[in-house]
């Protein structure tokens, strides 16, 4: 089931305008939720990025933050979802080509919920990477449904073989393609700021906390691509991914080459802040 444009419909029967912004101009924000033993997790964080995301852009969103949200506990329950993943977005609406905001249209959500199997595999082993330069806009700290930079660069690394691209501007690491990126160098950890050049990702926040909580030095900041090559150990995390090691880049392995003990750790840690049931 989908919901969209204000009711629950079967996938067969959901369909969007061809004038919808979102379609034309990519004039949308999204959010993906985890749902652990059938609970949201950090779902106020999403809910609070999602309004950001909708006031820094000038949209409106269709319902207040309690109707989203019944709405989306609405589609856990109809999937009987227990570890899964919501999607959802809202674009500006309906509206002629024309590319200023159209006046009167309104703001279209789609949501639905899929079955989502934790990463274990990825967290164990690790995955590949390759570097890449970051071509995409000076706002990626919004979640909007632009995301021909990080298509492009997932392609690239398809490939080539590889998992998955970390980006940099000029040398200075951003973060990965649809993660953030976090180092390990000398027992502290190292991440791009949460500046405009990086979604603020929800799992980095819970990282970082975790890693401040066990007193581990954090330190948010941008570094280089020469500094991610001497790193002792490399991580991404997102929603979808969790805390998924890196462990090569541009062919060469990360530290000793396999996941390291910091990385094992802080999966040992947020494995603790997940609702089991
Ligand atoms: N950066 C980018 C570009 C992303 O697309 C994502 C995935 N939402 C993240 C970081 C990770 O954010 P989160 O931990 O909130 O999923």
């Amino acid at each position: 089931m989908i919901w969209i444009d204000d009711r629950l419909v079967p996938e067969s029967s959901a369909s969007v305008s061809y004038m919808d912004r979102g379609y034309y101009f990519g004039d949308g924000i999204y959010e993906v939720f985890r749902v652990y033993g059938g609970r949201m997790y950090e779902a106020d964080a999403h809910y609070e990025r999602l309004e950001r995301s909708a006031r820094e852009i000038g949209l409106k969103l269709p319902y207040t933050r309690k109707e989203t949200d019944a709405i989306l506990v609405s589609l856990i329950e109809r999937e009987k979802a227990r570890n899964a993943t919501i999607y959802m977005q809202v674009t500006r609406g309906v509206a002629p080509r024309s590319h200023a905001f159209p006046a009167g249209a309104k703001p279209v959500m789609m949501a639905y919920c899929n079955d989502t199997p934790r990463p274990t595999p990825t967290m164990e082993k690790g995955i590949t990477a390759i570097t890449r330069p970051d071509i995409r806009w000076l706002r990626c700290d919004l979640k909007t449904l632009n995301l021909l930079g990080s298509v492009l660069a997932k392609q690239e690394a398809a490939e080539l073989g590889a998992d998955d691209v970390i980006l940099h501007r000029d040398g200075v690491v951003t973060e990965c393609s649809a993660s953030n990126l976090i180092i390990v160098k000398d027992g502290a950890l190292h991440t791009h700021p949460a500046d405009h050049l990086i979604l603020h990702g929800i799992t980095r926040a819970v990282v970082l906390r975790l890693a401040r909580e066990r007193g581990v030095e954090v330190r948010e900041r941008p570094f280089t691509l020469e500094e991610l090559r001497k790193a002792d150990e490399a991580f991404l995390t997102s929603t979808i991914m969790e805390i998924t090691p890196i462990v090569q880049i541009d062919g060469l392995p990360v530290g000793g080459g396999e996941p390291g003990p910091f990385t094992h750790r802080l999966q040992h840690d947020f494995e603790a802040t997940i609702p089991h049931n």
